[in-house]
């Protein structure tokens, strides 16, 4: 942290700042410019406190601005971990030299279906299963998802094929109820911010998919891992999934390919993409699959339905089982060319 003095601060005000940052046990240096002082901290500054004296020294006068130097989120950055995070699920890992696919339909909605999606999505290449059963939609009069009950034909389906099952949790209550029956619990983007569910995803013994809320920036969506890694859940995974568009006219959301770069730089967390609800079109989501792999994801989020016409939600951007296959044929000889497996 660093704290630069106005220009016209008096020797007083400046002394006052060195004995706040003092009083905490802190070390603070003097830096005198060539204009004005700068106060900095040279020892290192316990989490819980950085906010607090960062408020505190902005309103103390003379002080005309604090600056952060090191992050807010620790557990989740490089710097603290340099080597890159591989989440295994029963075998299937994310993170590392091969792309992981997962995909299936945005909701469980009988049998029938789940086994339909999860063999076609298996026989092109995925390697993890997905389908909500609590479904966050906009309208109360929307398909809310099948509950406990899709929980079961998730569990059913993913003990069928082998494929590890992905299904998402909203309230914190219904945890138990969710890693009952999932191998990977997600958290949806309208729930990024709900800090009890992150909460008790860092207490559940389950690998947990932190989607991106469509409105953050990236310290806050590592701010939301950190909720989890800090109650000792290491097994976090990142998905990018568009953030709010400037136009809504062709794609839901916009999917901010350089989220993967800037992640992989200073998180040590996998990052995967989901060109679904990014789009928010089935038309474009093979495009979207390419260039996040061009930007070096290490998987993606993809919606299969066996019928997207009949599809409950999200029918528009589920892609049939035909299409998975030739998208994922398509990334595969992108991530060879780039020295990948998939
Ligand atoms: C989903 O993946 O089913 C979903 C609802 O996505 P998001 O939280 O990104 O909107
Ligand atoms: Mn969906």
């Amino acid at each position: 942290m660093i704290v630069a003095m106005s220009k016209d601060a008096t020797a007083e005000e400046i002394q006052k700042v060195v004995a706040k940052i003092g009083e905490q046990g802190l070390r603070p240096i003097e830096m005198p410019g060539g204009d004005r002082v700068a106060i900095g901290v040279a020892s290192a500054i316990p989490a819980e406190l950085r906010q607090p004296l960062s408020e505190i020294l902005e309103i103390m006068p003379g002080v005309d601005h604090v600056a952060q130097v090191s992050r807010a989120y620790k557990l989740a950055s490089r710097e603290f971990h340099p080597a890159d995070t591989v989440v295994d699920i029963h075998g299937a890992k994310i993170g590392g030299n091969r792309v992981a696919i997962i995909a299936g339909p945005c909701a469980i909605e009988s049998r029938e279906q789940m086994l339909e999606a999860a063999e076609k999505v298996k026989e092109a290449g995925a390697a993890l299963l997905r389908g909500g059963a609590f479904k966050p939609r906009t309208s109360p009069y929307a398909f809310q998802g099948l509950g406990e009950e899709g929980l079961r034909i998730l569990r059913e389906t993913s003990d069928l094929t082998g494929l590890p099952g992905v299904t998402e949790v909203m309230d914190h209550h219904d945890m138990p109820l969710v890693c009952r029956y999932a191998d990977v619990i997600q958290i949806g983007a309208r729930n990024m911010q709900n800090y009890p569910l992150l909460t008790a995803a860092g207490n559940a013994d389950r690998p947990v998919l932190l989607k991106r809320g469509p409105s953050a920036t990236i310290d806050e969506w590592l701010l939301a891992a950190e909720y989890i890694l800090c109650q000792g859940n290491e097994r976090v995974i990142l998905c990018e999934r568009g953030v709010h568009p400037l136009d809504r006219a062709y794609t839901r959301y916009t999917l901010d390919v350089s989220a993967v770069p800037v992640v992989k730089s200073i998180s040590h967390l996998p990052i995967i993409v989901d060109p679904s609800h990014a789009s928010g079109n089935w038309k474009y989501v093979a495009a979207l699959c390419r260039a996040a792999i061009a930007a070096g994801a290490d998987g993606l989020l993809v919606e299969v339905h066996p019928d997207p016409l009949s599809a409950q939600c999200d029918s528009q951007q589920q892609l049939k089982p035909v299409n998975f296959a030739a998208m994922v044929t398509e990334v595969r000889g992108l991530a060879n060319a780039l020295g990948r497996s998939l």
